[in-house]
């Protein structure tokens, strides 16, 4: 495929262009033709006219484009507001079709299920480039719908923007189709020697510290941990609600987990209940991390994961860009994060309102991201023809000086690691019993009742059992062998506990007090808990220790009916006060 970047600046230059390559379709074999325009000019008029130019001059070329929030050419941020691609496939085989639909939330489901429907009757569509006007749309039904398309095929896109990103007026057009302010453009491509492969790269990175997100609704994202969302900008970062919060909290978006994938989302602005206005839908407890984003950091990722880009071999390379991205890195920067790839193939896109990219057959919508599309015709180029982006970063880490944000990045991680496993061990710790390691009285009886609490108030109709052991004569032990081995008769006895039970759901070991434990069946009737009573007794009496000998222990069993905790405690325990009084070493039922 050929490519043709066009800046329009006036009609004579256009038009000039446009004649040099109608000679070369005439001197090569050209066939499909598709022109791409972009346009950060929102008036109508002129975008018409530059389509009326192509419509006179190539009468069968295909074209398609949107308004946006700036420009790719080149590789760079365009200086000219209006930019023009023209690809033209020198392939017969591969094939484009274009279908523009109206685009409203109420039917962009709808859209989605006429894709597929074009899709299925045009086998040969391996890739869909979308262009579409997404302001304050949720786009969670389209994405849903789309995911449905077969499986193989690739989707890309951004949503059509504006100069201005505090205007939410977009359109989008096509040959033939006229002008849309709520529309989609789906341009669908494929054939034999067609091929296309597409990804995504963010480069910021996550912070470690998860947040749950307790409340969301679309785009407003409520609560983060049952408190208001702005809190954690506030807490950690010392961002507030003024006029600069949307460029503050640029450096330091949210990263949503959307399985093994991490999607950005960008506060765009503070609502008066410290809710925040995010990019694109949030889902509620979806976990969010906080991301930072470091120039250095971010290049860095952009020629690592771009290398499989350039391997790729292009002809064309598509992207969809973040204007969030552009906001970021100011007008004078932003080249550089694109610039790399024109040295492998003509780099050309848009600064978009949201991009868009399938991914193992989920359709997932973007924010803060570079979406990269390379396409070829015929075989990949041999190897020694590929460019090497990556290895001038390889290069260039070596040399480099690591910058001061990422020590500090580095010392915040490996603090939060710390942390947290601190945190797992004393949380540990505050429901374990130190001598047997099996929980201590406040946890098995947290969990006994809300055993009991789960049937009564979500209606579960699971048995409940309890076992209550004492060892026998246990005073003695202690008397006569001293407390140390008193200590490990107990431990002994957790143990037989912990192997009679290994691989049984729904069993919680406590240890009640002194030389008495606690079973809590949360799934068994009181005679599958005898059976288990009995089984840990004669296991029990069957050790004989080294000092101590063969101990024993009387064990009670019962069955919870529909009553409290207490009056549950107080049966199991006479349960076992019978097992004492009929002489020790056995197991009593009460029910
Ligand atoms: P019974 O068969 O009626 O249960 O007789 P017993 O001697 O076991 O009954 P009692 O409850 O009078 O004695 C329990 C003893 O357990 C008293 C206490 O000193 C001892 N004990 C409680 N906690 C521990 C402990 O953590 N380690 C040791 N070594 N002994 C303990
Ligand atoms: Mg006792
Ligand atoms: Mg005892």
């Amino acid at each position: 495929m050929k490519q043709f970047q066009i800046l329009y600046k006036d009609d004579e230059g256009f038009l000039e262009k446009l004649k040099e390559i109608k000679e070369w379709r005439v001197s090569h074999s050209g066939y499909v033709t598709i022109f791409r325009i972009y346009s950060e000019d929102m008036e109508l008029e002129h975008i018409r006219h530059i389509c009326d130019c192509l419509d006179d001059e190539m009468p069968d070329a295909l074209y398609l484009g949107c308004t946006t929030n700036a420009n790719i050419i080149d590789g760079a941020l365009s200086d000219a507001k209006i930019i023009l691609t023209c690809t033209i496939f020198e392939y017969e085989t591969t094939q484009a079709k274009i279908l523009q639909l109206p685009f409203l939330e109420e039917n962009a489901a709808q859209d989605a299920a006429a894709l597929k429907e074009c899709c299925d009757a045009n086998p040969w569509v391996q890739a869909v480039e979308m262009h579409a006007t997404i302001m304050d749309m949720s786009m969670m039904e389209f994405c849903k719908e789309m995911s449905r398309l077969r499986e193989d095929i690739q989707v890309f896109g951004g949503g059509a923007f504006n100069p201005d990103m505090d205007d939410d007026r977009a359109m989008v057009f096509s040959k033939g189709n006229g002008f849309l302010e709520h529309g989609i453009i789906f341009l669908l491509l494929g054939g034999n020697d067609f091929h296309t492969y597409s990804t995504f790269i963010a480069g910021w990175k996550p912070l470690k510290r998860k947040f749950r997100v307790t409340k969301a609704d679309r785009q407003i994202l409520y609560e983060l941990d049952g408190k208001p969302a702005l809190d954690v900008y506030r807490r950690f970062l010392n961002i507030n609600k003024n006029d600069r919060f949307f460029s503050n909290t640029l450096e330091f978006p949210l990263f949503l987990e959307h399985g093994d994938i991490d999607i950005l989302r960008c506060p765009l602005a503070v609502n008066d209940d410290d809710s925040l206005v995010m990019s694109s839908d949030v889902q509620e407890d979806a976990v969010v991390r906080l991301a930072y984003g470091d120039p250095e950091t971010i290049l860095a990722s952009i020629r690592q994961d771009g290398q499989e880009i350039a391997d790729f071999g292009p002809e064309v390379i598509q992207t969809f860009s973040c204007a969030a991205r552009k906001a970021f890195w100011g007008d004078a920067n932003i080249s550089d994060e694109t610039s790399l790839f024109n040295s492998v193939a003509p780099t050309t896109g848009f600064y978009t309102h949201g991009e868009f990219l399938r991914i193992k057959g989920d359709m997932l919508n973007f924010n803060v991201t570079l979406v990269l599309v390379a396409m070829r015709e015929g075989d990949m180029p041999k190897t020694d023809q590929k460019v090497n982006i990556a290895k001038a970063q390889i290069d260039n880490d070596n040399n480099e000086k690591i910058p001061i944000i990422r020590r500090f990045v580095s010392f915040i991680e490996a603090s939060t690691a710390e942390l947290e496993e601190m945190n797992q061990r004393l949380a540990l710790n505050s429901i374990t019993d130190g001598l047997t390691r099996l929980y201590n009285r406040a946890e098995i009886e947290r969990r006994i009742r809300s055993a009991l609490d789960k049937r009564t108030y979500q209606g579960t109709c699971n048995d409940i059992s309890l076992i209550m052991l004492d060892i026998d004569n246990f005073k003695r032990v202690n008397d006569i062998y001293g407390h140390k081995e008193g200590d490990c008769v107990i431990q002994a006895l957790s143990d037989v506990l912990r192997n009679t039970t290994i691989g049984l759901d729904s069993c919680f070991l406590g240890r009640w007090g002194g030389e008495e434990f606690m079973i809590l069946l949360s799934d068994s009737n009181a005679d599958d808990a005898v059976t288990l009573a009995e089984k840990i007794r004669k296991k029990f009496a069957s050790v004989s220790y080294e000092t101590a000998g063969c101990q024993t222990v009387s064990i009670g069993v019962t069955q919870a009916k529909d009553e409290t905790a207490d009056a549950l405690y107080n049966r199991v325990d006479k349960a076992l006060y019978m097992a004492k009084a009929a002489g020790k070493n056995q197991v009593i039922r009460l029910d």
